[in-house]
């Protein structure tokens, strides 16, 4: 059979090298991603053979992992889903998501203890097998196919695809290890790894020791564990197992659900904003697990506006064998989203009481939760009196502080939406400040929308400034006002739908406003420039 030589694509080389030579002093973590990306395998393999009986699992399925010292090499082989010959040079001669200029840059400023889980987060747990090994072959068998694939690189840009054989379906990795790291050819100190790394992984982890296969792992999930049970650290590393972040999370959030559905629920706020290739989904990956077994990370069990929260649901209150076409339909579903939703609303209401605390979670998220007064209505009111605003009063406040200072024949809430860095010495606040009324000053991007869906808070409207108009009606305006305005509305003619006088500006002679109805003028400047 021949041989054939490819290059890997160009950001590959580039990444193999920083990864080799950065991380150097956490080589272990190759044991890590290389466990993952096999449980990871065998996870979807367990799930096509939902609807396809013929991919299903030998009984047996394991990760099961050997050194030989004297060839000095390392085997981790599972029966997961394997690769064809195409999808071993996509999966491991390029990188699927576009994220090396990023990753390259984090790893940079990275504090030397959070670089290996860069690693993970950036999808690129492949490659840190070059640092402990100078070849890598990978053999594999796609779940279907019958014939079998081998890949083999040094790590220097090229890699070599060709036919090979293998009994049964699955992936075979074997690292032909660098002189200087023999000392993974030692058993119990593989055991060591994945008792640290990897305990939390549901498929057997074995490692073989004279002769035999052991288990490596406990292989109790730590979301069934009882809270007492678990300590900070174990919380954490799973955290940035399931998340692939590498920062403390900022909430953890574990319990048991009893009731119409029972359920564990381990879920995690992270402390730092991930980061998140363009083309990476909106929707929630929290992971769906029924009977301790992984079923999907697409059953959008959180909505789109927590889409940071990470973590893992496991009931019992559906069959093992689930369907992509019965979790589209399951009223199970549905009423675990509603648990879930309500407990992380009131973890952040509990957790907004610290106000210092609260403020980074606002900065990494405060924007894509504003989505969710858009696009979840029945949460809006929920949402809106977690966020905090700056105002021409407070660099931070709620709406409920907002209402509280109100004095005494003000009735709506005023807010100027806009470019953040021209709010504070906008015209349009002027006359506001000699009424004593405050005005939220809102510079995000999404500011525009969300307060004209929201309409209102604790039934306090929510008013443009650039809209409150009629709030300084001119009482008697001299004649010669009068006839400037008449003026300038021939002057200017339909570009304005009307002139009028007003008491409201102090320092600058004429100002735009909007209509009352309608859109506000930052909404309009965005839609000019939408084209509409
Ligand atoms: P990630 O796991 O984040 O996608 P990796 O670099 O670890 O990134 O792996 C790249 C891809 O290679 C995986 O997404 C998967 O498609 C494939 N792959 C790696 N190891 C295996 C394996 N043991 N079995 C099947 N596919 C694998
Ligand atoms: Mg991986």
């Amino acid at each position: 059979m021949t041989e054939e030589t490819r290059r890997f694509g160009t950001e590959v080389g580039r990444l193999l090298d920083l990864v080799v030579h950065s991380l150097y002093s956490d080589r272990e973590i190759f044991l890590r991603e290389l466990v993952a990306n096999a449980a990871d395998a065998t996870d979807k393999r367990r799930f096509m053979a939902l609807s396809d009986g013929a991919l299903a699992l030998p009984d047996n399925a394991a990760i099961r992992i050997s050194a030989d010292k004297a060839a000095r090499t390392i085997r981790i082989e599972d029966n997961g889903i394997g690769m064809s010959k195409e999808e071993l040079a996509e999966n491991l001669g390029t990188i699927a998501r576009s994220g090396t200029a990023a990753f390259t840059s984090q790893l940079a400023s990275a504090k030397p203890e959070d670089r290996p889980s860069l690693i993970g987060q950036f999808g690129v747990g492949f490659y840190s097998a070059f640092m402990v090994a100078e070849k890598v072959e990978v053999t594999s068998r796609k779940a279907g196919h019958e014939e079998a694939w081998e890949w083999v690189s040094d790590g220097q840009g090229e890699y070599t695809l060709k036919s090979a054989a293998r009994g049964a379906p699955g992936t075979t990795i074997l690292l032909h290890i660098k002189p200087d790291a023999e000392e993974y050819l030692e058993p119990i100190r593989l055991k060591t790894i994945i008792r640290k790394w990897a305990d939390h992984i549901t498929w057997p982890v074995e490692i073989e020791e004279d002769g035999k296969f052991e288990a490596a792992t406990e292989g109790k999930a730590l979301w069934r564990k009882n809270r007492s049970e678990i300590t900070p650290e174990e919380y954490a590393d799973f955290y940035r197992h399931v998340g692939h972040n590498f920062d403390e999370p900022f909430a953890t959030i574990h319990w048991r659900a009893e009731g119409t559905v029972e359920f564990n629920a381990l879920l995690f706020i992270p402390s730092q904003k991930p980061f998140m290739p363009v083309e990476e989904s909106r929707e929630s990956k929290v992971r769906l697990h029924v009977k301790r077994m992984f079923i999907t990370d697409d059953a959008k069990l959180l909505p789109n506006w927590l889409n940071f929260v990470v973590g893992v649901v496991d009931t019992e209150d559906l069959p093992l064998n689930v369907s992509r076409e019965i979790l589209q339909s399951t009223p199970v579903l549905e009423k675990i989203r509603k648990v879930l939703v309500n407990r992380v609303l009131s973890e952040l209401k509990a957790k907004a009481k610290d106000a210092e605390a609260f403020k980074a979670f606002l900065e990494n998220f405060g924007s894509v939760m504003k989505e969710g007064i858009y696009e979840d209505t029945g949460h809006a009111a929920e949402i809106a009196a977690l966020l905090r605003f700056a105002s021409t009063k407070e660099d931070a406040t709620t709406l409920d502080d907002y209402i509280a200072r109100m004095p005494e024949g003000q009735s709506d809430i005023y807010y100027l939406a806009g470019d953040a860095a021209h709010l504070k010495t906008s015209p349009q606040l002027e006359g506001f400040a000699e009424k004593g009324y405050e005005v939220l000053l809102l510079g995000d991007a999404i500011d525009a929308f969300w307060p004209g869906r929201l309409g209102s808070y604790k039934e306090k409207k929510l008013v443009s400034v650039s809209q409150a108009g009629n709030l300084f009606a001119a009482g008697d305006v001299p004649e010669a006002i009068t006839n400037l305005c008449t003026k300038l509305k021939e002057a200017l003619g339909e570009d304005i739908s009307e002139v009028t006088a007003s008491s409201r500006l102090k320092d600058s002679p004429a100002m735009l406003v909007a209509a009352e109805a309608g859109p506000d003028l930052a909404m309009q400047r965005l839609l000019r420039r939408a084209g509409r």
